[in-house]
């Protein structure tokens, strides 16, 4: 809390496993008015071409990394990292103060009423306690299995590997004050997302 500094908005922390349906649902939030942070898309920003960050990775792993556009190969970079502790200790100690230091700016200058940050691991990592109430979207494993299927493109079998890899949905669910299950046509889940609106626009 400290770290916010006084008079910020109020802080949702959106989370679910891959395929639940956050950026569906932040994009809901959104159209209603909050002021949505996406903790992936920041992720991604702040290690675009030429940025401190990347060329940190760069001089790290070599040009090897870099794919023809000479971005970040992140496939390749995930595969490393997948492949060796000691690696992924580095990158992610490179990379989480410089996400949150950038979520905590875009929320320190943001003039709308609450926040909804949406942080895929939220839960797991632990650098995200100042938030003031967790949503999680929820969805049986089948739901996420055939959604991301169509959507990636991914074997059965590798989008399984992810899921296990993740927070069980049961441990997820304990650690949330709201849930959204997202296992209903879009209308529906609009409905829900009106009405925790409505209550996060009272919060303070
Ligand atoms: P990731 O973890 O990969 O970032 P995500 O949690 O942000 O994914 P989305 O991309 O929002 O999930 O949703 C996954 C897929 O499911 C998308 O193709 C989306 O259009 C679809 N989807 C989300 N909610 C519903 C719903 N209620 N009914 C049908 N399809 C849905």
């Amino acid at each position: 809390m400290q770290e916010r500094g006084k008079k910020t908005p109020y802080i949702i922390g959106l989370t679910g496993g891959i395929g639940s349906g956050k950026s569906t649902i932040s994009c809901m939030f959104e159209k209603l008015g909050a002021e949505v942070v996406d903790a992936d898309k920041i992720s991604h920003s702040i290690v675009s071409k030429n940025k401190p960050l990347y060329k940190e990775i760069v001089k790290h792993f070599g040009s090897d990394i870099l794919d023809e556009k000479k971005e970040l190969n992140r496939p390749a970079l995930r595969n490393i990292i997948f492949n060796d502790s000691k690696e992924k200790a580095w990158l992610e100690a490179l990379m989480h103060p410089a996400i949150k230091s950038t979520i905590l700016e875009i929320i320190k200058k943001s003039q709308k009423p609450y926040i909804i940050l949406s942080v895929p691991l939220l839960l797991e990592s632990g650098n995200y306690d100042f938030v003031d109430r967790v949503l999680v979207i929820d969805v049986p494993e089948s739901v996420q299995l055939e959604r991301i299927g169509k959507r990636d493109n991914i074997s059965r079998e590798l989008a399984q590997s992810i899921i296990k890899s993740q927070m069980s949905r049961s441990e997820r669910n304990k650690r949330a004050d709201d849930i959204i299950v997202n296992d209903a046509p879009i209308e529906d889940i609009s409905k829900l997302v009106k009405q925790l609106d409505g209550k996060y626009q009272q919060a303070t």
